[in-house]
């Protein structure tokens, strides 16, 4: 049969010469030898096998300087000696793109950089592949020198980029010894890497290194029958497991979970992702390199897409990759079940949902992943389980090793790597501190959030998934007072249909029993897009087309909420609130809409709501002018803070830069804040405040000041607030701040913090 490049692999030529070179290579690095020796050889059977008069290994070191530490072909005493600095010259600028440079003639090369010491002025053509391990942090760069002017062929980038594989494996698992290599001198030291808290917590445990993916050496195959069996074989053996885990009872009961498990069995069952497979195998792949091939490919085509969307299938299709490779390779998943330590903290580049739940739960207690989002599904999971879990921490796997002590600090993101000992008895101080307010904060789960003065003050939590239902019961809360309905259509794979949202909303009602849950509507357009949506670009899109001027434009989609809303409530009283609302006409046009859809069950002869109570989202100031036509037009009004106060301050509240240049605590805030309560009081509206201020206990306190009652947050807040509001006077407070609001200028958060140590109020 022959190959795509015309070799029948019976014969003996290039093929064959790959594989023996391949398991030269290996033998290389099981060879007993230091890792110098080990560098030299190499470099000496890649110009052998290429033919190139040069060959050079340069690695990273601490500073981000390359250093050349094995050749052949250059001056010999240049090793050790020469250096590039970050992004000098060719083989900087190929560590720094993390991509292969193939120069014909490098030295007219605007980035060339001439190192005398090291006698290549005669080499004209260069061929430079980043030495990385699965496409994360380059730890150096493998280069070839020729004295002829020649473009690389596919060919040799190739057997360079393997070579260069199997060296980042080896570096990174240490298996280089002697050798001062960043990959290596990093795994001997203490180190903080600074990441992106993705779930709340502190963890001091072990590390247990969660390897997604499996190195490939075999790259070729002879035989397609073979590898197309063993491929077919590994992924049956991948779908039953998958099958399996579908089973499990915590998932099922988890709609959310399900639905990524529900995705990636439909990505193991796509025809087209294993006829692609078996193609690669027919033109010569192993079943691995196949599986390999695919994936980046896949990569390739999707990573073009900005959206976050796509970007989280391509890592549902990474994750099922990585997970073929380990079924091929015969590595079991949940292997480390066993062996696992009590306070486990798994290390991953890049991790999946069904990946974490591979293991023991009960042993985990952190999480540390190179590669994830506070957006992403395993940042649910992990908040969902209690995990302390921290993401975006580039470079931890090169500086990790099994059973290394770790902190895993998520609430300021960083993760300690075998730390001192003083960083620990810190840490520990801490967690057990940690550990005694959430034992103080459980016991007050039943007690009623009274003021010292008898004031009784609402608070509820603020929800969107499934699998934040058993919060309310854990917190303590009066119910829900705000559900983000979009997130259920955020991580859904399509739009989801009506009879399956009707689901949903009756689930989330039942889990609730009694407790009340106010559902708003679709909050999507601006940097929520949903991706089966059409959505124009939009220059400026927290000013744009979204949340209820996206819904009143688009009748369809907000008319299948409010159906599936009301007949999921059945005879339940149902809360329905309007996000983004900015004059009252949409107040009129949205109640109207909900009116018809009423009459509509009612002609029907279905089960009807006992009450609907239609509210909006205060959170745009233009309301703040209208609130006299607002308030008797509505059931119940809830400040969304967040909105409210960037758009007052014409601040980015996801821009970092401007995010902080308003305080919360502002007498202006306050008093836009203090003008609403006042309104809600003229005209007996139910309101309430559901942003993130809600959730600080000094804003609360302030909130609590200016007249709120109710308040809905984040259930982990629940308890530091209720703590706070038990031993708060309302009446003195609120003399204090009006005195203050009266008198003083710009922020209140100093006199206010001032005000409640002096009260021992705990802020
Ligand atoms: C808000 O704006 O304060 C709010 C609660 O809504 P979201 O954060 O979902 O925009
Ligand atoms: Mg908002």
């Amino acid at each position: 049969m022959q190959n795509p490049r015309g070799n029948d692999p019976r014969i003996a030529g290039p093929e064959p010469a790959l594989r023996i070179f391949m398991r030269r290579l290996r033998q290389i690095m099981a060879e007993p030898s230091d890792g110098q020796t080990r560098l030299d050889t190499i470099v000496r059977q890649v110009a052998g096998h290429m033919v190139a008069d040069v060959c050079s290994i340069y690695l990273k070191r601490q500073d981000g300087s390359l250093e050349l530490f094995a050749t052949e072909g250059l001056n010999p005493a240049a090793k050790h000696i020469t250096f590039m600095m970050r992004g000098e010259g060719l083989v900087g600028l190929c560590a720094h793109l993390a991509q292969p440079i193939n120069e014909p003639d490098a030295q007219n090369h605007p980035s060339f950089s001439y190192h005398p010491e090291t006698g290549e002025e005669i080499y004209h053509s260069l061929l430079a592949v980043p030495v990385s391990r699965g496409g994360s942090d380059v730890l150096g760069v493998l280069v070839v020198q020729n004295r002829t002017e020649r473009l690389y062929s596919d060919d040799d980038v190739e057997v360079l980029e393997t070579t260069a594989m199997v060296l980042a494996e080896h570096l990174v698992s240490g298996d280089v010894a002697g050798v001062n290599t960043a990959a290596e001198f990093s795994r001997s030291r203490s180190h903080v890497v600074r990441g992106q808290p993705i779930a709340d917590g502190i963890a001091l445990g072990h590390v247990v290194i969660h390897e997604s993916r499996v190195v490939i050496t075999e790259l070729r195959s002879e035989n397609p029958a073979i590898e197309s069996e063993r491929l077919e074989t590994a992924v049956g053996e991948m779908k039953a497991t998958l099958d399996e885990l579908l089973e499990q009872n915590d998932v099922a009961a988890a709609g959310e979970h399900r639905e990524i498990f529900e995705a990636y069995r439909m990505f193991a069952n796509d025809r087209g992702w294993l006829r692609r497979m078996k193609e690669a195998i027919q033109q010569g792949l192993s079943a691995e390199a196949a599986v390999a091939r695919v994936q980046n490919d896949t990569r390739a085509r999707m990573s073009a897409h900005k959206d976050a969307y796509f970007r989280e299938r391509l890592k549902d299709v990474d994750e099922l990759s990585d997970r073929l490779l380990r079924v091929l390779a015969g590595r079991k998943t949940g292997q480390h079940a066993q062996a696992l330590p009590a306070d486990t903290v798994l290390v991953a580049r890049t991790m999946g949902v069904a990946d974490l739940l591979d293991y023991d739960r009960t042993r985990i207690k952190g999480l540390v992943i190179e590669d994830s989002s506070a957006q992403s599904h395993i940042a649910i999971v992990a908040k969902a389980w209690g995990i302390a879990a921290v993401g975006q921490a580039r470079g931890v796997m090169e500086r990790v090793d099994f059973g290394d002590p770790i902190i895993v600090d998520a609430e300021t993101g960083d993760v300690h790597i075998r730390p001192s000992s003083e960083i620990i008895a810190s840490y520990a101080d801490k967690a057990r501190f940690r550990a005694r307010k959430r034992r103080k904060y459980r016991s007050l789960k039943s007690v009623p959030a009274l003021t010292r003065d008898g004031q009784r003050i609402g608070l509820s939590i603020n929800a969107g998934l499934l699998v934040d239902m058993p919060q309310i019961e854990a917190a303590g809360a009066d119910g829900i007072g705000l559900f983000r309905t979009e997130l259920q259509f955020m991580v859904a794979q399509a739009l989801p249909r009506m009879e399956r949202q009707t689901q949903f909303y009756k689930e989330v009602m039942d889990l609730a029993g009694e407790r009340p849950v106010t559902f708003r509507t679709l909050d999507v357009g601006g940097d929520k897009a949903l991706p089966y949506l059409r959505h124009p670009a939009e220059e400026n899109p927290a000013l744009g087309w979204r949340a209820i001027r996206m819904a009143l434009d688009r009748p369809g989609l907000l008319r299948t909420q409010i159906r599936a809303l009301l007949r999921g409530a059945g005879a339940r009283e149902l809360r329905v609130m309007l996000p983004l609302i900015t004059t009252v006409d949409e107040i009129d046009a949205a109640r109207l809409l909900i009116k018809r859809e009423l009459e509509l069950l009612e002609r029907r002869g279905g089960p009807v709501p006992r009450r609907v109570h239609v509210g909006i989202m205060l959170e745009v100031p233009s309301l703040l002018y209208q609130l006299d036509a607002v308030m008797p037009r509505v059931d119940f009004v809830s400040v969304g803070s967040n909105d409210l106060l960037q758009y007052l301050f014409a601040a980015d509240r996801n821009n970092e830069r401007v995010s902080n240049r308003y305080d919360r605590l502002s007498i202006i805030a306050l008093r836009a804040l203090k003008s609403i309560v006042e309104a809600a009081a003229k005209y007996g509206t139910h309101l309430s405040l559901c942003g993130e201020m809600a959730g600080f206990p000094l804003e609360a306190m302030a909130l609590i000041g200016v007249g709120y009652r109710n308040l809905s947050m984040s259930p982990s807040n629940i308890g530091p607030v209720k703590s706070m509001i038990l031993s708060l006077d309302t009446e003195a407070l609120t003399a204090e701040l009006s005195k203050l609001m009266a008198s003083a200028e710009g922020s209140l958060r100093e006199p206010l913090k001032a005000y409640a140590m002096a009260n021992k109020l705990e802020v």
